[in-house]
């Protein structure tokens, strides 16, 4: 239907739109800003001036900053320069590229390994490599957000289920029973700590013929026999889980990501996924980082020991003085405050207190489910913890309006 002369069509100005959205989100307490970092040593970090302890960082062992790891990035740094200087099919693949990868891979006893710039390009070509229209994605509801956007640009079909449900991840794979289909989900949920049911999704993938893939940002380096993460924690390996992502940028302290997985998949993704193929080659230096941080932390598994220790501390003491926590073992300990406002608040009251953690508010988590996300690290000592948990009490009496 055409319009007719008097009723004249007004295109909306972006720019108008976006300062009526921008509004009100301030107004819903969901106003978004980077706080700049000065000076940083070990858990000491200096946020607009003034220094915290920190408590929101995912460098969960402590790597980014170790003198080895530093040198590696400087010694190859002098040599190789700083770009790669175009993408890894054309000149962009270096010999630290491949070093990493079969770090990686071997680590993980998968038989093949393919390097990134970033876990989001990866998810990215993982999902577009797999999946086109017609074909189905079956996702948890608390998935990364890379997951979820993969699969809309894939053109697959999404279909989310309840988080850690496996019954609803059949009833899901089971609505479409001729569809080809990939399953999957974060290995550890990086808002909520908690690690996905693997064994039983394991399972149930195989039963219905659907590709299972483990997004492990979150859980490489940390959990698991040698820190391989959720996969070899749950008792998996290469046979249940043909791919999975580790990122460079959590435990490992750098930057990137690299996809390890059964040789078909890894080939598949190499020869076609865009975010692969139309993007610049990690830094050779910082392939040399991860790689020297993968080594200490495979040398040095007091790092995810003493971890696993300041978490069972923390969850104890937050027993003791009433603290709610969520259901996890992992260094991810939320504390669930409800309103964006209020836990902006919470957020406020431990910096002045000189805890540095991060409020977490929706689309990031669930409308109503705004929290502190509490994350430990292996440079924290117990003094550190048990101050934050005399903060965490004042923020729990203020919030109960004493
Ligand atoms: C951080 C994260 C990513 C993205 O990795 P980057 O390397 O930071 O792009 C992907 N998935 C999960 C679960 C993450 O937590």
């Amino acid at each position: 239907m055409s319009a007719g002369p008097r009723e004249r069509v007004v295109r909306p100005g972006l720019l108008s739109r976006l300062a009526v959205e921008r509004a009100a989100r301030a107004r819903a307490g969901l106003e978004r800003r980077s706080r700049e970092i000065g000076a940083r040593e070990g858990i000491a970090i200096e946020v607009d001036g003034q220094v915290l302890r920190n408590f929101c960082s995912n460098d969960y062992l402590g790597l980014s900053q170790h003198s080895e790891v530093v040198a590696a990035l400087q010694e190859c740094a002098a040599w190789r320069g700083v770009g790669a200087g175009a993408s890894h099919l054309v000149c962009g693949h270096y010999r630290e590229h491949r070093e990493l990868e079969e770090a990686i891979a071997e680590w993980q006893g998968y038989p093949r390994a393919l390097l990134f710039s970033s876990g989001y390009l990866a998810n990215l070509a993982v999902v577009q490599t797999l999946l086109r229209e017609g074909d189905l994605c079956v996702q948890d509801k608390l998935n990364h957000a890379s997951l979820i956007d993969a699969a809309r640009l894939a053109g697959a079909e999404l279909k989310r289920y309840p988080h850690a449900l496996p019954d609803g991840a059949l009833r899901q794979l089971r609505s479409q029973p001729a569809a080809a289909a990939l399953l999957a989900t974060d290995g550890v949920f990086s808002m909520d700590g908690d690690i996905a049911p693997l064994k039983i999704l394991a399972v149930l993938a195989r039963a219905e013929n659907a590709t299972f893939y483990v997004d492990d940002a979150h859980g490489a380096g940390v959990l698991g026999p040698d820190g391989c993460g959720s996969v070899a924690h749950s008792g998996l390996s290469v046979n249940e889980v043909p791919l999975q992502l580790i990122t460079l940028g959590k435990a490992l302290g750098g930057a990137g990501a690299v996809l390890v997985g059964q040789a078909a998949l890894i080939e598949a993704i190499a020869d076609s996924a865009r975010p692969y193929i139309y993007t610049t080659a990690l830094p050779p230096a910082l392939a040399a980082a991860a790689r020297s941080a993968l080594a200490i932390a495979r040398r040095e598994p007091w790092r995810r020991f003493k971890l696993a220790g300041l978490v069972a501390r923390f969850r104890r003491g937050a027993q003791q003085i009433g603290v709610g926590l969520m259901d996890s073992s992992t260094p991810i300990q939320p504390i669930v405050i409800g309103s964006n406002t209020a836990a902006l608040a919470a957020a406020r009251q431990l910096e002045k207190a000189g805890f540095f953690v991060g409020a977490i508010r929706p689309p990031t988590v669930p409308e109503g489910r705004a929290r502190l996300r509490v994350t430990l690290n292996a440079l924290h000592s117990e003094a550190d913890v048990d101050a934050l948990l005399d903060a965490l009490a004042g923020v729990a009496r203020r919030l109960a309006g004493e």
